[in-house]
Formats: structure tokens, sequence, C-alpha cells
């Protein structure tokens, strides 16, 4: 059956547009030749914003809302810029995209793929996946400061975590850890937050009722950061909130062998507005411009995409280019473009 793709893409700044036109590459050799891709170019980013002083518009929204996903290659510009001070990007575009499509899961695999090194002394066997909530948290900027700038300022930021918020993102982790290997890992600091804690554990223990086919445990987030360098075997699936999943997830693309390999989405998983994979990591001012930035990240982002979209068999098979292009040279050394153009031969 022929199908379609009618596909968003913002490649942002720095390095997002060389590690976009490799995905790019990639999705069009994974698709089958009866495939339609439909690619609508957005120019939002840190240098759109300096150069127009548009950061999302209300007509951006409505458009990038057509599409059946959005593929986002890294926003954001010199962080001592002070045309870009407070976040502005950050805030204005990236998390403005996750509140507006409502991406309330922030999806992000780990994997340490064979002929890639660890910087772990015994990594074992290296994959899990953390689901990390995307629409709550410490980052919906619901806070305010009290005297700023005198000694006696007081700054709040306060964690927003609704039932509504946490049951749903539960519900979606349990499903990924039935799909998995069965293992799901509460991360929280339930002693110490002990109200947004109790919400999570309650949460956690009561739909847990549903899958007795899935095991649960927990560990606190400090508890949680040892294991990943200890023994990340011991990790299947993991849940946990917005920000302890953003912090735990650096952690994890480092052990996992860089940055340059992790991917993620950020996923609508009731399909009421599109999805977003993006990888991980940023614009990267200080190696841009020099096609040396691995593009790995961005086309496993777009296997998660084109899972997501329901083309298993084609997200696959980039799984296996991957990881057969990581075995057979692994990832020191080559051009953006090198990486790109063999994973698409091999497709
Ligand atoms: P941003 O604010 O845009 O997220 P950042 O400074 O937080 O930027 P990155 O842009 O991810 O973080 O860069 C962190 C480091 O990782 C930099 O030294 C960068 O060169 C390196 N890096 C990031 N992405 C890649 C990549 N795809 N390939 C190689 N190195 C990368
Ligand atoms: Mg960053």
């Amino acid at each position: 059956m022929p199908r379609k793709i009618n596909l968003a893409v913002i490649a942002g700044d720095g390095i997002g547009p060389e590690v976009i036109a490799e995905a790019l590459k990639v999705l069009h050799a994974a698709v089958p030749a009866d495939t339609t891709i439909d690619v609508t170019h957005y120019p939002f980013g840190a240098g759109h914003y300096i150069a127009t002083g548009e950061i999302l518009t209300a007509g951006g929204l409505e458009a990038l809302a057509q599409h059946d996903a959005i593929l986002l290659g890294a926003v954001g510009g010199d962080p001592r810029d002070p045309r870009l001070a407070g976040g502005i990007i950050e805030r204005g575009l990236l998390l403005g995209l996750r509140f507006a499509f409502d991406h309330y899961v922030n999806l992000r695999p780990t994997t340490l793929f064979p002929g890639v090194a660890s910087p772990l002394a015994k990594p074992g066997k290296v994959d899990f996946v953390v689901v990390r909530e995307g629409t709550e948290g410490p980052y919906v900027g619901n806070g305010g400061g009290i005297r700023v700038g005198s000694p006696n300022e007081v700054a709040n930021e306060v964690s927003v975590n609704t039932a509504f918020g946490v049951e749903r993102l539960v519900r979606f982790a349990f499903r990924t850890a039935q799909a998995r290997h069965g293992r799901l890992t509460l991360v929280h600091k339930t002693n110490v937050l002990v109200h947004a804690g109790g919400l999570w554990q309650r949460t956690v223990d009561a739909v847990a009722t549903e899958y007795p086919d899935v095991t649960v445990d927990y560990l606190h987030v400090d508890a949680a950061t040892i294991f990943l360098v200890t023994n990340p075997a011991r990790f299947d699936t993991i849940v946990t909130d917005n920000l302890f999943g953003d912090i735990l997830t650096d952690l994890a693309g480092a052990i996992s062998g860089g940055i340059g390999l992790a991917a993620s989405g950020n996923i609508n998983p009731d399909g009421a507005f599109p999805s977003m994979f993006e990888p991980v990591h940023g614009s990267a001012p200080d190696i841009a411009g020099r096609g040396i930035a691995d593009p790995t990240a961005a086309i496993l982002s777009v296997a998660m995409l084109l899972s997501h979209l329901g083309f298993t068999d084609e997200a696959a098979r980039i799984g296996t280019a991957v990881t057969n292009d990581l075995a057979g040279r692994g990832t020191a050394g080559r051009s953006t473009t090198e990486v790109g153009d063999a994973i698409a031969h091999s497709l």
C-alpha cells in the first residue's frame, strides 16, 4: 500500500542543518519506493530569532500542527550572546513546542553499540530507555523572584506534578516496559520531595496492579546515578520526572559512547499533535561548519520517527544499518557526510 509522510523539518542552528541533511538522506533510503516523503522546512532557531525577532509564531505553530511528525536538528546559539539571554530559545522554542503539542513523553533510549567505546571500566550490557515527563515539573515556569538582585533575594521555581500528568506518563512507561523486558524503575527523591514523590510512587503502585507481568522497583535519583555507572545492565525502562530525566539522560548518553549517538522523541502518544524527534545533543557551536559532527543521533531519531508513524520494519533496518556501521568502523575520525553516506548506501 503506497503511503505518504508529511514531514516538518526544523534543521535549526550550528550542526543542526549538517546532521539533518544526513538524517534526511537516510530517511529517503530507508522507506519503500511507493512511500512519498513531503518535506517542509521551517526556519526557527536562534539564527532566525536574531535575524527576524521571531521565535515561534502562532502561524508557525498552526502550520507545524498539520504535519505527521517533526524532525528537529538542534536550536540554540552561543550561550554568552546577550541577545539569547534568559534561555529565550530553549524556553520559547523547544519548551514552546513541547507544551503547545502536549509532548508529555520524552523518550530517550540508550544503547551501547558493539564497537563503540564506553568510558565505563566494565559497561556490560547497556540497553535501556528513559521515559521522561515532558510538560510538567520545574520546567513549566511556575515561580518568581522576590527582592531580585538584593542580598535578600528569594527565587522560587515550583515543580508542578498533577495526578493527570503523572498518570498518563506512568501508563506510557508501563506499556513501554511491557514491550521491552518487563522491568520498570521509578526514579525520584521521595524521601525529600515527599509531596511530588508521594504522588509518583502512589501512581506507579496503582497502575502496577494492571501490569502483573511488569516488575517494578524504585531508586532515589542519587542512587540511580551510581548504578548507571556501576551496573547499567540493571536498567530496562526508567520512568521519571522532567528534571531528573534531563540529567539522567545526559549521563546515559555519556556512558553509551557519547552525545553524538543519543536520539530522542518528544511524543504526544494520543496523536492529537505531531510528535517531534531530535538528537539529544545541542547545536555544538564549537564544531559547527567543520563537517565533523556525528549525524548518528539524528539518524537514530529518524528511526524513532518512522517507528512512531508505524514504519516499524524501516525503523528496524536503520537500527541495524547503524549498528553495522558502528561495529565496522567505530565513532572516531569520520566526517558527517561519510557516516550519512555509508548508512544510506547500506540501506
Ligand atoms: P545547546 O545549548 O545548543 O544544547 P550545549 O553546549 O548544551 O548546546 P551541545 O551542543 O550538545 O551542548 O555540545 C556539547 C559538546 O558535545 C560540545 O563539545 C560539542 O562539540 C559536542 N557534540 C554535540 N553534538 C555532537 C555531535 N553530533 N557530534 C560530535 N560532537 C558533538
Ligand atoms: Mg544542551
